[in-house]
């Protein structure tokens, strides 16, 4: 970037610490950047948006603020349709910044990246150089919440579809299963990911009914794959509360039955932070599925606080660690270490070990020396539906 584009980019830096803003300005004017704007928090920054006479290029914002925090700042750049690049500053709250990353997807905004706190200068010019140009303006529609009841149509006219994202043994550089994800092709929103409509699915209670569509999808799919020679794993995603209804092993065993899949394939997802909040409501059903052989993974690793004790007790078979640990941990050392820990930890417990998110090179590289068994992410592919898959699998080949 030359010297006049970068000084005439206009950055808005949103921080409730009056000494983390200054030294964000002084970090950033050092840069070259000269035209930088404070604001104390989300309500000040969103007036300074709306009352400035030109358009801002970046809002680089903290996520922990009071008054109006990062997130619903985010929620409201989207309604006001904020065109520009967003930067996001991650305090101690990997959750947060989750959540944050989940809702500017679902938002369509232009995320440049999110980098720890306090500002590093080689970081930021990083980002800021690799910031495109402002994409045409599409008509904004804001998303209004889905209810209950569009779900549930949803749900009944079987709008609910599957796509798979494969999982790589790293040793082997094979492709030996696929996880299973959720997608509603909605007749008037367009495709919709989950962050869209599972949260409205488990507090209305369709969560169950969800889950066991998606299940036998799954399983249907995994049949038929196997009839064409072709024998993967496959991954479902499990909402604890679904693991305590009485009926569930069984559901789950006959299903597969039914449709010829050995349980021995099939790996029943829940997130770390799910199953700590009721260790005990779901020991017993897993140590059920367990014994008819279902492989029981705890996914979204690091981000749910467990301890060694808790993780002992229960049967998992595998250890999926989260994407934020994976992805540019080479060059994060809090990453790095939850990674290494994690591997560690899921080693001495006979897990198998699997990276997620990795979409670089330098990830792959990483998780590999770590020590993971296997790794899904971008850097081997995307989710695709099933038409796609046996062809991907029949020609990948982990790049030289
Ligand atoms: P998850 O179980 O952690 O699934 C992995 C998510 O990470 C997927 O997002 C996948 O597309 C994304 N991902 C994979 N590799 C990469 C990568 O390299 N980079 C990045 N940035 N992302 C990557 P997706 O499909 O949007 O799913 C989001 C979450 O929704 C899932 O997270 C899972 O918790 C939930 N979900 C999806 N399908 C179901 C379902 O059928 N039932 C339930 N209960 N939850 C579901
Ligand atoms: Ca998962
Ligand atoms: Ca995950």
């Amino acid at each position: 970037m030359d010297e006049r584009i970068r000084s005439e980019l206009r950055i808005l830096s949103v921080d409730d610490e009056e000494f983390l803003q200054n030294l964000s300005v002084r970090v950033l004017k050092n840069l070259g950047y000269e035209n930088v704007t404070s604001a104390g928090n989300g309500v000040l920054a969103l007036a300074e948006i709306r009352e400035s006479t030109a358009p801002y290029d970046v809002v680089i914002t903290d996520l922990n603020m009071p008054e109006m925090d990062g997130v619903e700042l985010l929620r409201h750049l989207a309604v006001n349709q904020y065109t520009g690049g967003i930067i996001l500053l991650s305090g101690e709250d990997e959750r947060i910044l989750e959540t944050a990353l989940e809702l500017a997807s679902a938002h369509r905004l232009n995320i440049l990246g999110a980098v720890p706190k306090p500002l590093n200068p080689g970081v930021i010019k990083g980002l800021l150089e690799a910031l495109k140009p402002a994409r045409p303006k599409v008509p904004y529609q804001p998303l209004e919440p889905i209810t209950e009841a569009e779900l549930r149509r949803g749900m009944e006219t079987d709008e609910l579809q599957l796509v798979y994202q494969p999982k790589v043994d790293v040793r082997k550089s094979k492709i030996t299963g696929v996880e299973a994800l959720a997608r509603w092709r909605h007749a008037e929103r367009g495709t919709l990911g989950p962050g869209a409509f599972i949260p409205v699915a488990e507090q209305s209670g369709l969560i169950d009914g969800l889950t066991y569509a998606v299940y036998k999808k799954a399983m249907r799919q995994v049949g038929a794959w196997s009839r064409e020679g072709i024998d993967l794993n496959i991954s479902v995603n499990v909402s604890i509360n679904t693991f305590t209804l009485p009926d569930f092993p069984e559901f789950l065993l006959a299903t597969a039955q039914k449709e010829g899949v050995d349980p021995a394939r099939v790996i029943l997802e829940v997130t770390e932070s799910q199953v700590m909040s009721n260790v005990l409501g779901c020991l017993e059903k897993m140590m059920h599925l367990r014994m008819k052989r279902f492989g029981l993974s705890i996914d979204d690793f690091g981000t749910g606080h467990s301890s060694l004790q808790q993780l002992k007790r229960i049967p998992f078979t595998e250890l999926k660690i989260d994407r934020a640990f994976v992805n540019e941990a080479a060059a994060k050392p809090s990453a790095r270490a939850i990674l290494e820990t994690s591997v560690d930890l899921g080693k001495r417990l006979k897990m198998d070990i699997v990276a997620e998110g990795a979409e670089t090179r330098e990830d792959w590289d990483l998780v590999a020396q770590t020590g993971c068994d296997h790794v899904q992410g971008y850097y081997v592919a995307k989710p695709m539906p099933n038409h796609e898959l046996l062809q991907f699998i029949d020609t990948w080949k982990l790049p030289p």
